[in-house]
């Protein structure tokens, strides 16, 4: 279980890491610290490059300077990082970081916001995602030519560890269900482990409940009955595809938060990409960078300033009147940075 980080740093400030990031990464992290800091929050931020923007200038995506600071903080917010697709050895800076601080468990509230257009009524689940092995765990050959391996490692370990997370998050939130997510019956043993571990875990949880679902038909379900689901717990490729998914049930990925969380570590940041379409030209919705600094606050036990900004952004949403594109408005970055600092109280 991540240990809450309770070194309160003199005057009661916490110093965290800050990663802007690449694309949208640089706005959307300027519109959270300002946020932050107007609702009170006492952050001091160490801000390092990562990813292509720390390349262009260091001519390395994951910097010494950076790894050496989120060891120290062992809190962050991070943008999204630019990952080359296909481009031989250049791995994700994300998934290497994940690795690196061993944050296995990614975690990603889904909620109904008010006055969200086309998102369904009263989703509230939360995606607990296993983030150190799966296919992501980088091994992929070439066994002959127009052969190509990808291997898909899955352990006891991770499989347990990422269930007791899943279990304990549902007793401390006072959830009712947890529901393991697999394709068990194709792939019988490795997400057979994943099921017997999960079945394990479970049996010391009797007041929760637990039920399993095969993931075709949970997404079909998601996207039925959305409201039915509590807290999934998944596979890392399974989490990845389910939570953009559940992104989308409640309007997309300018709104949903996530963290990172370790035993020692945790690391805050958007479930969206860098979106390179829309990069620059102050149109990002900063929300769900917004609202994964409200959940790094909570964490460092700034729980009065966290409440300050989610009550603020259920107003603006609600209200209707300040809204990015892909909320269906036409306000800019910096407006709703701004309207939403009006709302803080
Ligand atoms: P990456 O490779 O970094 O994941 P991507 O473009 O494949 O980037 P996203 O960055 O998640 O994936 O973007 C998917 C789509 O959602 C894009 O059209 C993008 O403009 C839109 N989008 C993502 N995040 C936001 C946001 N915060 N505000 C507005 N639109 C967004």
């Amino acid at each position: 279980m991540a240990r809450r980080v309770t070194r309160a740093r003199k005057g009661g400030v916490q110093t965290a890491t800050l990663i802007p990031g690449d694309g949208i990464g640089p706005e959307v992290i300027d519109s959270a610290v300002q946020v932050i800091e107007a609702a009170g929050g006492r952050i001091a931020w160490d801000v390092q490059l990562a990813g292509k923007a720390a390349f262009e200038r260091l001519g390395t995506a994951i910097p010494d300077a950076l790894l050496a600071s989120f060891r120290r903080t062992r809190v962050g917010l991070k943008g999204p990082l630019e990952t080359q697709v296909g481009r031989a050895g250049y791995r994700s800076v994300s998934v290497a970081l994940r690795k690196m601080f061993d944050l296995y468990a990614n975690v990603r509230p889904v909620r109904t916001l008010p006055g969200v257009r086309g998102a369904f009524a009263g989703v509230d689940l939360i995606v607990v995602r296993e983030n150190t092995e799966d296919l992501y765990s980088g091994i992929e050959h070439q066994i002959a030519p127009g052969v190509v391996e990808s291997v898909k490692v899955i352990t006891a370990r991770a499989s347990r560890r990422i269930a007791e997370y899943a279990f304990q998050l549902a007793r401390r939130e006072r959830r009712r269900k947890v529901v393991a997510i697999h394709k068990a019956n194709i792939m019988k043993l490795s997400d057979g482990l994943f099921l017997a571990c999960a079945r394990q875990v479970a049996l010391r949880y009797p007041r929760v409940k637990y039920e399993e679902l095969i993931v075709d038909n949970a997404c079909m379900q998601l996207v039925r009955r959305p409201a039915e689901f509590d807290v999934l717990v998944l596979e890392n490729l399974y989490g990845d595809i389910v939570s953009d998914l559940c992104a989308g049930l409640v309007g997309g990925l300018g709104l949903v938060p996530g963290a990172n969380v370790g035993k020692r570590h945790a690391l805050f940041e958007a479930v969206h990409g860098t979106a390179p379409d829309i990069a620059g030209k102050n149109l990002a919705n900063p929300l769900a960078a917004i609202m994964s600094g409200a959940k790094l606050l909570r964490h460092v036990g700034q729980k009065q300033a966290a409440g300050r900004i989610e009550r603020a952004v259920e107003r603006l949403l609600r209200q209707g009147r300040v809204r990015t594109r892909d909320l269906g408005g036409r306000a800019t970055t910096r407006a709703v940075t701004e309207g939403l600092i009006a709302l803080l109280h």
